[in-house]
């Protein structure tokens, strides 16, 4: 199982609400541990602490301390991949070929279409907010 192909191996009901929890910004905080080693809590009846392991985009564990996860994969899990595979794209390197195409793109586009864009993406991913708030500390 990996960060592409996940949504195929995990009950429709578990998605769904691991779906939601992601949207609805229940993730509270994460962090990378190490390299491909992630821990996350998230807002559940509680706050529930979540660690992933990856290797690449391939998933090596899963844990969560909420009572579903045993030997389940459980929403709040689910919430974290979703984030996790959001995020990936800011571990591309400048020189790779989606920047090369981003910057081409941005060069076609109007400032207001521009920050159009943005403020849907600030709206909608808190990754991209929590990079735009560093970016306010410089
Ligand atoms: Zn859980």
């Amino acid at each position: 199982m990996n960060l592409h192909n996940f949504e195929e191996m995990i009950f429709p009901h578990i998605l769904d609400r691991g779906w939601d929890y992601y949207e609805e910004e229940r993730i509270e905080k994460i962090e990378q541990l190490d390299p491909g080693l992630f821990w996350a809590e998230v807002m559940g009846r509680t706050l529930y602490d979540v660690h992933v392991q990856l290797i690449g985009s391939e998933i090596i564990s899963l844990d969560c301390n909420c009572p579903y996860a045993d030997g389940k994969i459980c929403k709040h899990e689910v919430a974290v991949l979703y984030y996790i595979r959001d995020a990936e794209w800011w571990k591309e390197g400048p020189a790779s070929s989606l920047t090369m195409q981003a910057v081409q793109w941005m060069a076609k586009m109007e400032r207001p279409a521009l920050e159009a864009f943005l403020l849907e993406m600030l709206r909608k991913h808190a990754v991209v907010r929590d990079a735009f708030w560093e970016r306010q500390g410089d």
